[in-house]
Parts: structure tokens; C-alpha cells; sequence
């Protein structure tokens, strides 16, 4: 008998922000499959197994899905945000290809969810009205050399950049690198957002500019996603709070045609 995958997105922290389609299919899952903090965010029930693993062994966290789905399991495979996002959707299929061919028998479907940039975005206000990009700053699974190449070209295409994974213990120096590329190409004033844990308790969104950003990239952990205006993205003022960050939806000129001097 052939079970069933579901690779599910769980939001970014708060369970008002999971999708019913998600929650419905974690609900059916007789297993449940991930890497620790989200394992935990699915209560214990009767007949459920959790199975919890380290951050690092995406693969190998497919792999042990998809043999318990070909055992007949109901599987959900867990993410934080949308599990399409640098996250283990795309583990499943790498799993899936380099697997027995019965694999290709199991049914698996994706469920998706709110990602951190549009969690971030939204209590922002709405930065990525515009076009932007997400680049994840871990150089576990690319050279830093490719990241780097993504990054100058954004700035030069003017994007709303999303940094995710921006820093770590064992990846310290990456997001002040980022920045500093980042200074070269948009001006000192620019909006960056820190935004962190957004959606759980100990949510905290900073609206700072480029170059204090800068200064402060140390201050960003795991938890953190930064986004790197563009050169239209601005402030509005409001009594009591911080600022609203937009970016709006028409572009007049072209700073990266400016930059290369072709106006
Ligand atoms: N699949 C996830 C992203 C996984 S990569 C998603 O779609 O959101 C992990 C990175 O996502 C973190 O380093 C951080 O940059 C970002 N992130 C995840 N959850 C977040 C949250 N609640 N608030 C802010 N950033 C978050």
C-alpha cells in the first residue's frame, strides 16, 4: 500500500497564519516529519508519530518521508513558512530523483504558506509593491561567490532585496559583507528592515536606514529577515509608532540605467 506526502507550510509563527489546507493536512498525517522547532509546533495526539531531526540534514529528512510513505504512511513533511521557500519542498524532489523508482508512485503534494518576507511586509506596510527579490545569504549549499553575483546584480536592477537567512554563529560576517556591497550601489538613506520572529511572541520589527543597518547587522540572528529597499522605497510618518515603509507601484526613471550611464 502507498501512503501519502504532504510537504506543508506552517506559517511564520502564529497559528492564525497557517492555511486551513495546511492545517487540514496536517490534521490526516499519521506522521509528521522536520526539523525540531516546527515538529513541535503540531500537538501530540494519538496515532501521530513525530519524527524531529536537526537543521542540517535536509535529505536525509526527505528521504526518511518518503520511506515512511511508501510504507503506507500518511506523511506531512513540515516548513516553516512556505516549504517551497529555502526550505524542504525542493529537499523532497532532490530526494525523489535520486531515489528508488517507486518513489514515483507515492502521490505528494505541496501546501503552501506565508513566507517571512510577506509576514515582514505586512507589518511593514507594503515595501514590495514593487518588483524585489529573495536571496538567502547561507553559504551552506552555494559559494559565497554566487551570492555575491546575485546581490550586485539586484542592487543594480534596483529590486526590494529579501535577505533570508542572514546570519548565524557559525556564518557571522555574511550579512555585514551583504550590507556593504549594499552601500556601494543604493544611497545611505535607504529603508532597511530587520525584521524578526515576526508572528511570534517575541516578534520585533526595526525600521532603520542603510547606513545604519550597517552598523547594526550584527544585532540580526537566524530569526531575522532583512529587506534592502529600493530607490523608490520611502517612509510615511504616523503619530505614535514607527514609520509605514512602502514602496510604490509605478517607477518614473531608471536608476540602473543612471548608474551605467545610458541616460
Ligand atoms: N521557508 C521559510 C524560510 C526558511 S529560511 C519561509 O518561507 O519563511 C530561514 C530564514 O527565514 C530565517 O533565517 C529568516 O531569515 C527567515 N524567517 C523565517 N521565519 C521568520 C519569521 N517568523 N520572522 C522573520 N524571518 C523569518
Amino acid at each position: 500500500m502507498t501512503g501519502t506526502l504532504t510537504i506543508v507550510g506552517l506559517g511564520p509563527g502564529t497559528p492564525e497564519w497557517i492555511t486551513p489546507a495546511a492545517q487540514a493536512a496536517v490534521d490526516v498525517a499519521t506522521d509528521i516529519v522536520g526539523y525540531g522547532p516546527y515538529v513541535d509546533r503540531v500537538p501530540e495526539r494519538d496515532g501521530r508519530t513525530k519524527h524531529a531531526s536537526d537543521n542540517r540534514v535536509e535529505v536525509e529528512r526527505a528521504s526518511h518521508a518518503l520511506r515512511l510513505a511508501a510504507q503506507g504512511r500518511k506523511v506531512a513533511v513540515v516548513s516553516g513558512g512556505d516549504p517551497g521557500v529555502f526550505a524542504m519542498a525542493a529537499a523532497v524532489f532532490e530526494a525523489l530523483e535520486a531515489g528508488p523508482t517507486e518513489w514515483l508512485a507515492i502521490p505528494i503534494a505541496v501546501e503552501p504558506g506565508i513566507t517571512a518576507m510577506l509576514a515582514a511586509a505586512a507589518r511593514a506596510g507594503a515595501p514590495l509593491g514593487g518588483d524585489f527579490c529573495a536571496i538567502s545569504l547561507s553559504d551552506n549549499l552555494k559559494p559565497w561567490e554566487v551570492v555575491t553575483r546575485r546581490l550586485e546584480a539586484a542592487l543594480a536592477a534596483d529590486f526590494v532585496i529579501c535577505l533570508y537567512n542572514p546570519i548565524s554563529k557559525a556564518r557571522p560576517w555574511q550579512l555585514g559583507a551583504a550590507l556593504e556591497l549594499a552601500v556601494k550601489q543604493r544611497e545611505a538613506a535607504t529603508p532597511v528592515l530587520f525584521a524578526r520572529a515576526i508572528g511570534r511572541p517575541d516578534e520585533n520589527l526595526r525600521v532603520l536606514t542603510l547606513a545604519e543597518a550597517v552598523a547594526a547587522a550584527g544585532t540580526a540572528d537566524m530569526a531575522t529577515l532583512v529587506m534592502i529597499g529600493a530607490s523608490n522605497t520611502r517612509l510615511v510618518a504616523r503619530e505614535g509608532g514607527r514609520p509605514y515603509v512602502y514602496t510604490p507601484r509605478s517607477v518614473t526613471k531608471s536608476p540602473c540605467a543612471t548608474s551605467q550611464g545610458r541616460t
